[in-house]
């Protein structure tokens, strides 16, 4: 009885180390996203209103999970979005990211910062030097679909390995979300990304975010998820550095009832018909090793109580393997 009851509380206590893939968006950000919405289209540019989220914000749902640390993630790239239209694009961007690291500098201990960009605009590289300069250089989020990016344009894809280059001699870690918009070939896109644009950034944890998806694990996420099991199993020296979030990516059973067109149900019907989906992102998750996969939100979606909820009861993985991952912190963090 005595056991089973330290074994109760034991488990109670495990939450995860760190929160790897968490927004902030300044009130600015949200009302010029607001005012030049219209073009997008869903997971591309949002379609629901957007709302502001502060750091200390995500501190206090951090603090009721009991998740000490998180990256905060810049909303720059947002406005540098081909979905939107923003006035004087180049200056809301820089101003964007200066919000975010005054924002970080509020709980130092706590935050690491990431700055972010679209990767194909001409003033790329100029707004990360400026990131770096004025010290938001925790990390670099890049957000292929967000840019409208397209792996079959091999001068997009030389642009993307410049981007990475740049973060590299800066020493900055790159958070990528890689799925697109276009017409998605996983195994292909992976290949692309391997060998033509990781090379590029061979000094730097790069995390691919949501497993290789955009929230949810459908048939086209287990394909890039797969495709990168194999990879790093035949040659474990490619995946060195490469870590994989999985926020947003086991959706709470509550989407099935979201309204329809919400982001939430749209994700649902995606991955609804994918009977095996649970076991196959099981089995991936252990071929590419748990201690690759990191714990993230992406909140302000979602809270990170609720996540760890959602994990608990829908991930098909032990109580052990599940604290393994929620024990695992990426490098970026500082010791
Ligand atoms: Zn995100």
């Amino acid at each position: 009885m005595l056991v089973c009851l330290a074994g109760v509380s034991a488990h109670a206590q495990t939450a995860p180390k760190a929160d790897h893939h968490a927004h902030l968006m300044s009130p600015a950000a949200a009302r010029l996203l607001n005012e030049g919405a219209g073009r997008g289209s869903r997971r591309l540019a949002g379609r629901q209103k957007e709302e502001p989220s502060s750091a200390s914000e995500l501190i206090a749902q951090l603090d009721a999970a009991g998740i000490r640390r998180s990256v905060a993630i810049s909303a720059a790239y947002r406005l540098g979005s081909p979905f939107v239209h923003v006035p004087r694009e180049a200056a809301a961007v820089n101003a964007e990211n200066d919000w975010t690291l005054h924002q970080v500098q509020l709980y130092r201990d706590r935050l690491v910062g990431f700055c972010s960009v679209n990767p194909l605009r001409p003033y790329a590289l100029a707004a990360i030097q400026y990131c770096a300069r004025i010290g938001l250089r925790g990390g670099l989020k890049l957000h292929l679909a967000n840019a409208d990016f397209r792996f079959d344009d091999p001068a997009q894809v030389q642009q993307l390995a410049k981007v990475f280059a740049a973060a590299d001699r800066l020493r900055m870690p790159i958070l990528i979300h890689l799925r697109t918009g276009e017409t998605w070939q996983g195994t292909r896109n992976v290949q692309v990304f391997m060998e033509k644009v990781l090379p590029s950034a061979s000094h730097v944890p790069i995390q691919i975010a949501h497993l290789g998806g955009w929230g949810g694990y459908d048939q086209a996420t287990d394909d890039t998820f797969s495709a990168f099991a194999k990879v790093c199993a035949e040659d474990p020296d490619r995946c060195r550095h490469l870590y994989f979030d999985i926020a947003a990516v086991v959706l709470s059973p509550s989407f099935a009832e979201a309204a329809p067109g919400s982001d939430e149900r749209l994700l649902w019907d995606e991955q609804k018909d994918f009977a095996d989906g649970p076991d196959r992102l099981a089995t991936n998750l252990r071929r590419i090793g748990l201690s690759r996969i990191v714990f993230g939100t992406d909140w302000s979606t979602v809270t990170a109580v609720h996540y760890i909820d959602t994990l608990r009861h829908s991930l098909q993985l032990s109580p052990a393997e599940l604290k393994q991952i929620f024990s695992n912190v990426a490098p970026y963090f500082p010791q």
